[in-house]
């Protein structure tokens, strides 16, 4: 049987060029390998202050942008978690057998609650929605990068903690494990830190060619070059060589490092030299997101059909959750009374 992979995204709009080369790329290769479910996080996304109309807007265009990314509707499935209300279910389960210790203790709580002056519940059991959006499909692997590693941990720590209360003899969950994404972070414009749509540091994926080089152009390098005849060290540049090795051949790679560290040419032509090879592979994906904003019965009909799909694994396993922890579902109290 083929391994399961589950990813979960936030509706945040548009995707950017980091979102794209640290997880959604990775994504369309591994629809190929694996049964691969990807959920655009919309219950996750509430437990931060918005708006409804726009919450709406995001997920809409987060399904586009995902959609025209190349993942398949046919091979993955692709869907909005309100959709699957399941989710919920299992993380109220799931709160019931979580140390309070163990949510408190979590980095991004601590972070979170700190700029909030009114901590809501749902921030603090944020992980608990997290382990049953993974644990509802018994997924077997987790795409992240390496910085995200510990976020895994609480789902598997809940997974431990029921499976030794309810199903000890033959654990029922699995204990999901972290696949590392190959790409590796890509920093944002600032050259500071990593390219994120809260920091206002990106490049959008679907933005246009003048666009992108009106953000490339400025964009800093190695501080060792200040002059075209100054030496410089292709890993001390944040953006632009960290992009040259996702999007340009591997010989011009070779020819950004030689030309860098020869002083051979200045930083504006190696920024001319990335462009195209940018250009080559985000404008197909910008082209398919026209037609699907031209089309919304397109996207809607996918995130139909990927929360069909979903949900029949989601009632499968709430299903037999219920009949091990003794809960009520249809036929189930009538069965266990006439087996008595
Ligand atoms: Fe970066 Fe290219 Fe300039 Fe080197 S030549 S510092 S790799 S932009």
């Amino acid at each position: 049987m083929m391994a399961r992979i589950f990813s979960g995204i936030q509706p945040s709009g548009d995707l950017h060029i980091g979102n794209y080369l640290g997880a959604v790329k990775n994504w369309v290769q591994l629809q190929h390998q694996f049964e691969t479910f990807i959920c655009i996080v919309d219950y996750h996304a509430i437990t931060a202050p918005y708006e409804p109309a726009d919450l709406v807007r995001r997920t809409h265009d987060m399904a586009v942008g995902l959609l025209a990314a190349g993942v398949d509707p046919e091979k993955a499935t692709l869907f909005v978690q309100s959709q699957v209300p399941e989710h919920t279910e299992l993380a109220w389960i799931f709160n019931t057998i979580t140390p309070l210790g163990e949510l408190e203790r979590q980095v991004a709580f601590k972070e979170k609650s700190a700029r909030q002056e009114q901590v809501m519940a749902g921030t603090l059991n944020y992980p608990v929605l997290q382990a049953a959006d993974i644990l509802l499909y018994l997924a077997d692997l987790v795409p992240v990068g390496e910085d995200q590693v510990q976020h895994l941990e609480l789902s598997r720590v809940v997974s431990r903690n029921w499976n030794s209360r309810f199903s000890p003899a033959k654990p029922f969950f699995p204990e999901p494990q972290p696949r590392l994404t190959p790409t590796r972070r890509i920093m944002g414009l600032d050259g500071q830190a990593k390219m994120s749509k809260s920091l206002g540091n990106t490049i959008g994926l679907l933005e246009e060619p003048d666009a992108i080089w009106e953000k490339l152009r400025p964009a800093p390098t190695d501080p060792a070059r200040q002059r075209k005849t100054d030496a410089g060290e292709p890993d001390k540049c944040p953006i632009i060589y960290q992009l040259h090795k996702a999007f340009s051949p591997e010989e011009t790679v070779r020819e950004v490092e030689e030309n860098c560290r020869g002083a051979k040419w200045g930083c504006v032509d190696c920024k001319k030299s990335l462009l195209p090879n940018m250009l080559a592979e985000l404008t197909p994906i910008r082209e398919k997101a026209r037609e699907l904003q031209a089309d919304r019965a397109q996207v809607s009909a996918a995130l139909d059909l990927g929360a069909t799909k979903a949900r029949t694994v989601a009632r499968e396993t709430i299903k037999q959750v219920k009949d091990m922890m003794g809960l009520a579902r249809e036929g189930l109290i009538a069965n266990a009374m006439s087996a008595r």
